[in-house]
């Protein structure tokens, strides 16, 4: 029993059972009880490991596709680097050290940050202490000032919150979460939903199927097909590429599978990210979308290889570490980083951008 099941459970017992992503919005981001509000979650003592923080290589790699990103908007003198959910800050800080090595570009960048958790934006300022450009914190996207922009969000849309429905006798219904002997449990809203709240190739199935939706991914599409100027941004998750039936609701702590609904605020909650809808939800708002590529073949077009190299000559000693890492990123067993985790490019549309191609 934790804080937030406390909670929860006084908020069901007045208002009934909540949906899946209001559950999902409140484990991770109650502002007093919320799993990223008040934590460092990564890293081996932590609860997991994201990609910048397995080696430095992700966010250099990041930072030279942010700069063929700065080419394909033009160059412009001043360029916005959003960043979605930095984490540690440790992504931007690897980023922002290779960019250097295009002075142009360096010198274009103001950084912006977009956090929830006071927690996690003071950490980001520690690892950004020694940033030379100008960085700034925001709680919305919508906050970002207009201008040529470049997005990055690793790991970001996976915590977003999602919707889940389940396909019964009497048409497809919501999953809620109630109290049953005073535990968390799933349950089913008694009323079914209009059927176009699942995409279109769901909607026919056999009773059991499950469907899962984000809605936050179309508002995040509204919120930047809002923005003028040019924009290229840069999606990395894991996922799938079509959408399918199937629930992929997660919870982990201290590095293991943990039931989502057992200590809500204190395991990370997510789930998959479906690709094909996001790039449905980007194109409805008017901007392009190149196809997704897997973790392992667009570190690969990025060069992966070749800097790993280079870092391993200027410090031998370093080779074990930087070979480990890089042979997780790229692992293409199925659970492996390298297949598991997908790269999509969005931008706004008639700009011409790779890598990865389309
Ligand atoms: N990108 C980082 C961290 C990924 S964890 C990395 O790769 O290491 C998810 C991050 O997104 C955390 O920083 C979390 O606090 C933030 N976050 C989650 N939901 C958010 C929301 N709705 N708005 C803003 N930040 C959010």
């Amino acid at each position: 029993m934790t804080p937030l099941s406390e909670e929860l459970r006084t908020l069901i017992a007045s208002d009934g059972p909540i949906p899946v992503d209001r559950f999902m919005a409140l484990a991770l981001g109650h502002p007093r009880h919320g799993y990223y509000m008040n934590r460092d979650p990564f890293g081996a003592a932590g609860d997991f490991i994201t990609a910048p923080e397995i080696s430095q290589v992700f966010g250099e790699l990041i930072g030279v596709w942010a700069a063929s990103a700065w080419d394909a908007l033009g160059r412009p003198a001043s360029v916005r680097l959003i960043e979605l959910g930095p984490g540690r800050g440790t992504l931007m800080a690897d980023l922002l050290r290779s960019a250097n090595a295009l002075p142009t570009f360096h010198a274009a960048i103001s950084v912006h940050l977009v956090e929830m958790s006071a927690a996690l934006a003071s950490r980001q300022r520690q690892t950004l202490a020694g940033a030379v450009r100008p960085v700034s914190w925001h709680r919305d996207l919508s906050d970002i000032p207009e201008g040529p922009a470049i997005l990055i969000a690793n790991e970001f849309l996976d915590a977003l919150p999602v919707r889940q429905f389940v396909m019964t006798e009497r048409g497809w219904r919501e999953r809620v979460i109630g109290a049953s002997e005073g535990a968390l449990a799933f349950g089913l809203a008694p009323d079914p939903v209009p059927a176009a709240v699942v995409p279109e190739g769901l909607r026919a199935a056999l009773p059991g199927a499950v469907c899962e939706i984000r809605p936050a991914c179309a508002s995040l599409a509204g919120q930047l097909a809002a923005r003028t100027g040019p924009l290229a941004g840069l999606f990395i998750d894991y996922g799938y590429t079509e959408t399918a039936h199937g629930e992929t609701l997660q919870a982990v702590k201290a590095h293991k599978f943990v039931d989502p609904l057992a200590e809500p605020g204190e395991a990370d909650i997510t789930a998959h990210v479906d690709f094909a809808a996001l790039a449905r939800d980007l194109r409805a708002m008017g901007l392009s979308t190149r196809s997704p590529v897997s973790q392992r073949e667009f570190l690969f077009s990025l060069g992966i290889r070749e800097r790993a190299e280079a870092l391993a000559r200027q410090n031998p000693a370093s080779f074990e570490r930087l070979r480990s890492g890089v042979e997780r990123l790229i692992d293409p067993a199925p659970t492996g980083m390298g297949a598991l985790f997908k790269a999509m490019v969005v931008t706004t549309s008639g700009l011409s951008m790779g890598p990865p191609a389309d």
